[in-house]
């Protein structure tokens, strides 16, 4: 497909969907403008760029992620080091489906990074469920963003603030934050009534293998996720809580892009990398926590 033909098929999916969004200035309702921007009822206009994401930040950004980092993730997804956990949440969401029964089901993955998950998760959920499933991403990263418009096609990517989403109340049926930060109150605002919130954070042996490279014996932190489940709890009404523990084999190369996508990696990277192959580690250990909920105080 031609760059402008891409762009075309964009505008329409947003266009189809345009209901979704609010305008992040003004809290007015958006529209598509001659398939090329979103348009504001009050005037204040995102332009859609040419790899097919929109940036509705309202100040500009810089992050600390780079483009290493994404490419390492993506790179690690395509080794399927996400597969069984990818796949367990594409249950929990089929799940719920079969519940609530929605005509077209809207995910949303808050801190998409450079797309993979959602366009893994879209994919899955869309073969499960027999319905139309719209997947929109969005990070504060630019970077991230931009790879992940040019890599999927099927579903919408924003550069967007997590403390003011560019999304209309109740807007999705799922929200999904994987391994990221979370903005509760916002997380609240945009999840429909019947909605679920789904989230993903690390367990104690994730990365293990790397902790032990990295950190002396007597300096290595015990990591909890304790306090994280607590403000889930406290935010949202906590319906299930899982673990999810697995070892994925990598070869040197895949290594060399988990170093680069983990945080533990900030800092001295190359000297990280250097470390983790003169170890020659057979297999690196996942270990997640799944938090499942929905919004507290709603009359059933
Ligand atoms: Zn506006």
């Amino acid at each position: 497909m031609t760059k402008s033909g891409k762009l075309l098929t964009r505008a329409r999916l947003m266009e189809q969907y345009e209901a979704l969004f609010e305008c992040p200035l003004c809290y007015g309702e958006i529209k598509v403008d001659e398939g090329k921007s979103l348009l504001c009822t009050n005037g204040h206009r995102f332009d859609l760029a040419k790899q097919g994401y929109v940036n509705m930040l309202t100040t500009p950004s810089k992050t600390k992620y780079d483009k290493r980092m994404f490419d390492g993730r993506k790179v690690m997804n395509e080794a399927d080091f996400f597969e069984p956990m990818l796949n367990r949440l594409s249950e929990i969401v089929s799940q719920w489906q079969a519940v609530a029964h929605k005509p077209k089901v809207t995910l949303l993955d808050a801190g998409c990074g450079e797309g993979s998950h959602l366009s893994s998760l879209q994919e899955k959920v869309g073969r499960q469920v027999q319905e139309d499933v719209l997947g929109v991403g969005i990070d504060i990263s630019k970077e991230g963003v931009l790879m992940a418009a040019r890599n999927d096609d099927a579903n919408l990517w924003c550069v967007a603030d997590l403390a003011k989403c560019p999304f209309a109340d109740g807007a999705f049926h799922v929200i999904l934050n994987i391994l990221s930060p979370s903005n509760y109150s916002e997380f609240d605002r945009l999840l429909s009534d019947d909605g679920v919130l789904i989230k993903v954070i690390p367990d104690r042996n994730y990365l293990t293998e790397l902790r032990s490279v990295f950190y002396q014996e007597d300096d290595r932190r015990e990591y909890s996720n304790e306090q994280t489940v607590e403000l889930f709890d406290r935010s949202f009404e906590l319906l299930e809580q899982e673990r999810i523990r697995y070892s994925v084999r990598l070869n040197p190369v895949q290594l060399e892009h988990l170093v680069h996508m983990t945080p533990l990696s900030w800092g001295a990277a190359d000297e990280q990398v250097r470390k983790v192959l003169e170890h020659d580690l057979q297999e690196i250990t996942c270990d997640f926590t799944i938090l499942v909920g929905r919004k507290k105080e709603i009359i059933r």
